[in-house]
Protein backbone atom coordinates (compact mmCIF):
# COMPACT_ATOMS: atom_id res chain seq x y z
CA UNK A 1 0.00 0.00 0.00
CA UNK A 2 3.37 2.26 0.36
CA UNK A 3 3.34 2.94 -3.36
CA UNK A 4 0.27 4.78 -3.42
CA UNK A 5 0.19 8.41 -2.58
CA UNK A 6 -3.13 7.84 -0.24
CA UNK A 7 -5.58 5.20 0.68
CA UNK A 8 -8.04 6.66 -1.68
CA UNK A 9 -6.14 5.35 -4.74
CA UNK A 10 -5.42 2.08 -3.34
CA UNK A 11 -9.20 1.46 -3.36
CA UNK A 12 -10.00 3.32 -6.68
CA UNK A 13 -7.47 0.70 -8.43
CA UNK A 14 -8.58 -1.96 -6.46
CA UNK A 15 -12.69 -0.80 -7.19
CA UNK A 16 -11.06 -1.20 -11.12
CA UNK A 17 -9.60 -4.51 -10.82
CA UNK A 18 -12.91 -5.88 -8.94
CA UNK A 19 -14.84 -4.56 -11.55
CA UNK A 20 -13.16 -5.82 -14.60
CA UNK A 21 -13.01 -8.85 -12.77
CA UNK A 22 -16.92 -9.48 -12.76
CA UNK A 23 -16.86 -8.13 -15.81
CA UNK A 24 -14.77 -10.56 -17.42
CA UNK A 25 -16.71 -13.44 -15.36
CA UNK A 26 -20.14 -12.29 -15.88
CA UNK A 27 -20.09 -10.92 -19.44
CA UNK A 28 -23.08 -8.84 -20.35
CA UNK A 29 -23.81 -7.49 -23.74
CA UNK A 30 -25.15 -4.37 -25.12
CA UNK A 31 -28.21 -5.67 -26.51
CA UNK A 32 -28.11 -3.00 -29.40
CA UNK A 33 -23.95 -3.19 -30.43
CA UNK A 34 -23.32 -6.32 -28.58
CA UNK A 35 -20.04 -4.76 -27.35
CA UNK A 36 -19.52 -6.15 -23.66
CA UNK A 37 -21.60 -3.30 -20.84
CA UNK A 38 -20.36 -2.19 -17.61
CA UNK A 39 -22.89 -2.28 -14.99
CA UNK A 40 -21.91 1.25 -13.93
CA UNK A 41 -23.32 2.17 -17.39
CA UNK A 42 -26.87 1.31 -16.97
CA UNK A 43 -29.04 -2.05 -17.95
CA UNK A 44 -29.05 -3.65 -20.71
CA UNK A 45 -28.01 -0.85 -23.43
CA UNK A 46 -24.11 0.57 -23.55
CA UNK A 47 -23.73 4.09 -22.80
CA UNK A 48 -22.04 5.15 -26.04
CA UNK A 49 -25.28 3.46 -27.91
CA UNK A 50 -27.56 5.89 -25.94
CA UNK A 51 -25.39 8.70 -27.67
CA UNK A 52 -25.96 7.69 -30.80
CA UNK A 53 -29.85 8.67 -30.34
CA UNK A 54 -30.95 10.93 -33.20
CA UNK A 55 -33.70 13.50 -32.08
CA UNK A 56 -36.51 13.78 -34.96
CA UNK A 57 -35.62 18.03 -35.43
CA UNK A 58 -37.39 20.26 -38.64
CA UNK A 59 -38.43 20.05 -41.31
CA UNK A 60 -41.21 18.13 -40.14
CA UNK A 61 -45.45 18.30 -40.85
CA UNK A 62 -46.39 21.04 -38.31
CA UNK A 63 -49.56 18.99 -37.42
CA UNK A 64 -48.38 14.93 -37.59
CA UNK A 65 -44.75 15.67 -36.86
CA UNK A 66 -43.85 13.28 -39.68
CA UNK A 67 -40.16 14.23 -40.60
CA UNK A 68 -39.46 15.94 -44.41
CA UNK A 69 -36.85 15.05 -46.54
CA UNK A 70 -34.02 18.07 -45.89
CA UNK A 71 -32.85 17.92 -49.63
CA UNK A 72 -36.09 19.45 -51.07
CA UNK A 73 -36.51 23.50 -50.71
CA UNK A 74 -39.15 23.82 -48.19
CA UNK A 75 -40.68 26.25 -46.54
CA UNK A 76 -39.37 26.81 -43.02
CA UNK A 77 -42.71 25.24 -41.36
CA UNK A 78 -44.81 22.63 -43.62
CA UNK A 79 -48.58 23.22 -41.88
CA UNK A 80 -50.14 19.47 -42.63
CA UNK A 81 -48.73 16.76 -45.09
CA UNK A 82 -50.07 13.78 -46.66
CA UNK A 83 -49.03 11.55 -43.40
CA UNK A 84 -51.64 13.94 -41.47
CA UNK A 85 -54.55 11.19 -40.09
CA UNK A 86 -57.80 12.17 -42.13
CA UNK A 87 -59.05 15.26 -39.70
CA UNK A 88 -56.64 15.58 -37.17
CA UNK A 89 -58.33 15.86 -33.68
CA UNK A 90 -55.37 16.33 -31.97
CA UNK A 91 -53.50 20.07 -32.38
CA UNK A 92 -49.98 18.77 -33.05
CA UNK A 93 -47.76 15.18 -32.57
CA UNK A 94 -44.47 15.15 -31.75
CA UNK A 95 -41.85 12.09 -31.51
CA UNK A 96 -37.99 11.85 -30.06
CA UNK A 97 -36.69 9.61 -32.11
CA UNK A 98 -37.48 7.42 -35.19
CA UNK A 99 -38.65 3.36 -34.63
CA UNK A 100 -35.34 1.67 -36.10
CA UNK A 101 -32.78 3.38 -33.61
CA UNK A 102 -31.09 2.07 -30.32
CA UNK A 103 -34.75 3.74 -28.57
CA UNK A 104 -36.67 1.13 -30.29
CA UNK A 105 -34.83 -1.68 -29.02
CA UNK A 106 -35.27 -0.05 -25.34
CA UNK A 107 -38.78 -0.04 -25.82
CA UNK A 108 -38.80 -3.65 -26.96
CA UNK A 109 -36.95 -5.08 -23.81
CA UNK A 110 -39.48 -2.98 -21.63
CA UNK A 111 -42.76 -4.27 -23.96
CA UNK A 112 -41.85 -7.37 -24.71
CA UNK A 113 -38.79 -8.69 -21.97
CA UNK A 114 -40.98 -7.10 -18.94
CA UNK A 115 -37.30 -5.39 -18.63
CA UNK A 116 -39.43 -2.40 -16.76
CA UNK A 117 -36.14 -0.92 -15.48
CA UNK A 118 -35.81 0.39 -18.88
CA UNK A 119 -38.45 2.90 -18.08
CA UNK A 120 -36.06 5.14 -16.79
CA UNK A 121 -33.73 6.14 -19.94
CA UNK A 122 -36.69 5.92 -22.19
CA UNK A 123 -38.25 8.53 -19.79
CA UNK A 124 -35.34 10.77 -19.62
CA UNK A 125 -34.97 10.57 -23.46
CA UNK A 126 -38.61 12.10 -23.91
CA UNK A 127 -37.78 14.39 -20.75
CA UNK A 128 -34.62 15.60 -22.66
CA UNK A 129 -36.63 16.41 -26.04
CA UNK A 130 -39.77 18.07 -24.67
CA UNK A 131 -38.65 21.71 -23.99
CA UNK A 132 -37.84 21.59 -27.93
CA UNK A 133 -40.87 20.35 -28.79
CA UNK A 134 -43.64 21.34 -26.09
CA UNK A 135 -44.39 24.55 -23.93
CA UNK A 136 -43.76 23.11 -20.62
CA UNK A 137 -46.25 25.00 -19.71
CA UNK A 138 -49.26 24.04 -21.86
CA UNK A 139 -50.59 21.23 -20.21
CA UNK A 140 -52.70 20.70 -17.14
CA UNK A 141 -52.61 16.83 -17.60
CA UNK A 142 -50.71 13.88 -19.15
CA UNK A 143 -52.65 11.03 -20.24
CA UNK A 144 -51.03 8.03 -21.30
CA UNK A 145 -53.05 6.07 -23.64
CA UNK A 146 -54.11 3.35 -22.23
CA UNK A 147 -54.23 -0.89 -22.72
CA UNK A 148 -56.57 -3.12 -22.67
CA UNK A 149 -57.21 -4.54 -19.36
CA UNK A 150 -56.71 -8.35 -20.77
CA UNK A 151 -53.40 -6.97 -22.40
CA UNK A 152 -52.33 -5.11 -19.19
CA UNK A 153 -53.28 -8.04 -16.92
CA UNK A 154 -50.65 -10.14 -19.21
CA UNK A 155 -47.98 -7.75 -19.57
CA UNK A 156 -48.64 -6.72 -15.88
CA UNK A 157 -48.02 -2.89 -16.78
CA UNK A 158 -48.74 -0.95 -19.17
CA UNK A 159 -45.43 0.39 -20.25
CA UNK A 160 -46.76 4.10 -21.64
CA UNK A 161 -47.70 4.47 -17.49
CA UNK A 162 -44.42 3.69 -16.99
CA UNK A 163 -42.54 6.24 -18.79
CA UNK A 164 -45.09 8.79 -18.18
CA UNK A 165 -44.48 8.40 -14.35
CA UNK A 166 -41.09 9.58 -14.30
CA UNK A 167 -42.07 12.36 -17.24
CA UNK A 168 -44.94 13.65 -14.96
CA UNK A 169 -42.54 13.95 -11.41
CA UNK A 170 -39.59 15.60 -13.42
CA UNK A 171 -42.00 17.86 -15.08
CA UNK A 172 -44.64 18.71 -12.46
CA UNK A 173 -47.59 18.11 -15.15
CA UNK A 174 -50.03 15.90 -13.28
CA UNK A 175 -50.81 12.43 -14.61
CA UNK A 176 -54.11 10.75 -15.40
CA UNK A 177 -54.05 7.14 -15.34
CA UNK A 178 -57.28 5.82 -15.30
CA UNK A 179 -59.28 7.97 -17.24
CA UNK A 180 -58.98 7.61 -20.68
CA UNK A 181 -60.39 3.53 -21.23
CA UNK A 182 -59.15 0.83 -23.78
CA UNK A 183 -62.99 -0.56 -23.94
CA UNK A 184 -62.51 -3.29 -27.30
CA UNK A 185 -59.03 -5.71 -26.96
CA UNK A 186 -57.69 -5.80 -30.48
CA UNK A 187 -54.45 -8.09 -31.63
CA UNK A 188 -51.11 -6.40 -32.52
CA UNK A 189 -51.94 -4.26 -35.87
CA UNK A 190 -48.73 -5.03 -36.90
CA UNK A 191 -48.97 -5.46 -41.12
CA UNK A 192 -51.91 -3.77 -41.30
CA UNK A 193 -52.70 -1.02 -43.71
CA UNK A 194 -53.42 2.33 -43.09
CA UNK A 195 -57.51 2.04 -43.48
CA UNK A 196 -57.61 -0.98 -42.12
CA UNK A 197 -55.83 0.99 -38.37
CA UNK A 198 -57.95 3.56 -38.80
CA UNK A 199 -61.25 2.01 -38.93
CA UNK A 200 -59.52 -0.73 -36.06
CA UNK A 201 -59.78 1.87 -33.63
CA UNK A 202 -62.88 4.07 -34.26
CA UNK A 203 -65.47 3.27 -30.85
CA UNK A 204 -62.54 1.71 -28.79
CA UNK A 205 -61.94 4.53 -26.21
CA UNK A 206 -63.97 5.94 -23.68
CA UNK A 207 -64.04 8.01 -20.66
CA UNK A 208 -64.42 6.75 -17.28
CA UNK A 209 -65.21 10.19 -15.70
CA UNK A 210 -65.69 12.99 -18.78
CA UNK A 211 -66.44 15.65 -16.30
CA UNK A 212 -63.10 15.75 -15.32
CA UNK A 213 -61.28 16.42 -18.86
CA UNK A 214 -63.74 19.86 -19.40
CA UNK A 215 -61.52 23.11 -20.41
CA UNK A 216 -58.29 21.16 -19.91
CA UNK A 217 -55.07 21.22 -21.51
CA UNK A 218 -54.11 17.20 -22.33
CA UNK A 219 -50.70 15.82 -23.45
CA UNK A 220 -51.52 12.45 -24.67
CA UNK A 221 -48.50 10.09 -24.20
CA UNK A 222 -47.95 6.93 -26.24
CA UNK A 223 -44.95 5.21 -27.11
CA UNK A 224 -44.95 4.71 -30.60
CA UNK A 225 -47.17 6.26 -33.31
CA UNK A 226 -47.74 4.47 -36.37
CA UNK A 227 -50.51 5.83 -38.53
CA UNK A 228 -51.39 8.24 -35.59
CA UNK A 229 -54.84 6.40 -36.06
CA UNK A 230 -55.08 5.31 -31.91
CA UNK A 231 -53.55 8.97 -31.17
CA UNK A 232 -56.71 10.88 -33.21
CA UNK A 233 -59.21 8.29 -31.83
CA UNK A 234 -58.06 9.05 -28.40
CA UNK A 235 -57.81 13.12 -28.98
CA UNK A 236 -61.64 12.46 -30.48
CA UNK A 237 -62.68 11.31 -27.33
CA UNK A 238 -61.22 13.40 -24.63
CA UNK A 239 -62.11 16.36 -26.99
CA UNK A 240 -65.68 15.45 -28.00
CA UNK A 241 -67.01 13.48 -24.74
CA UNK A 242 -65.16 14.92 -22.01
CA UNK A 243 -64.42 18.23 -23.66
CA UNK A 244 -60.66 18.82 -22.96
CA UNK A 245 -59.93 22.50 -24.24
CA UNK A 246 -57.21 20.64 -27.11
CA UNK A 247 -55.09 17.87 -27.10
CA UNK A 248 -51.43 17.07 -27.96
CA UNK A 249 -49.51 13.82 -28.73
CA UNK A 250 -46.05 13.07 -27.32
CA UNK A 251 -44.35 9.54 -28.38
CA UNK A 252 -41.24 8.36 -27.51
CA UNK A 253 -40.93 6.56 -31.40
CA UNK A 254 -42.44 6.85 -34.33
CA UNK A 255 -42.25 4.66 -37.91
CA UNK A 256 -40.70 6.70 -40.18
CA UNK A 257 -42.25 6.01 -43.23
CA UNK A 258 -40.63 6.58 -46.77
CA UNK A 259 -41.52 10.21 -48.37
ZN1 LIG B 1 -24.13 -0.65 -27.26
ZN1 LIG C 1 -48.59 15.78 -41.34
Amino acid sequence: MARYKNPTEFFLIVNAVLKSLIIFLYPTQCRYCEENLDPADGHYICKSCWQTVEFIARPYCETCGCPRSQTIALPDKIASCNKCPDSARFRKARSVAGYDSVVGAGLRLLKYSGKTVMAKPLADLMIKAMPMLFGMEDYDYIVPVPLHKKRRRERGYNQVELIGRRLSSTTNIPMKTRSLIKTVHTPPQVGLSYEKRQRDVKGHFDLSDPLEHAGKRILLIDDVLTTGATANESARVLLQKGKAKYVDVFTLLRVLQKL
